[in-house]
């Protein structure tokens, strides 16, 4: 029998900025936590993040905001294929290190 592998993290799942991502995928900002006028445009309300790396605020005002996943994706983007994250902690180059990074299994 062929078990199915399932994804434990459901799209549409809410996170606050400063939380770590469970999950590879694209991720959308939805509000601010505290009431503001700010509205950040389309392209700064975007996201890729992958699994362990850090929600950021607002990228327009700074703020703390509540982000949401919208899509798993699991290939890197060629772009962020060399940062040292993914070198380190994606790829294995220090396998001695815990994954992800800092966060107790
Ligand atoms: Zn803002």
């Amino acid at each position: 029998m062929q078990q199915q592998k399932k994804l434990d993290v459901p799209i549409g799942t809410t996170l606050r900025s400063a939380a770590r991502v469970p999950i590879d995928g694209n991720y959308e900002f939805v509000e601010h936590i505290a009431s503001s006028d700010c509205s950040p445009s389309d392209a700064e309300r975007k996201l890729y993040l992958m699994r362990g790396e850090l929600l950021p605020p607002c990228k327009r005002c700074g703020k703390r905001g509540i982000w949401k996943l919208t899509e798993y994706r699991f290939e890197i983007p060629p772009e962020r294929n060399s940062t040292p994250y993914v070198l380190r902690e994606i790829r294995g180059d220090r396998p001695d290190l815990p994954w992800p990074s800092g966060e107790k299994k």
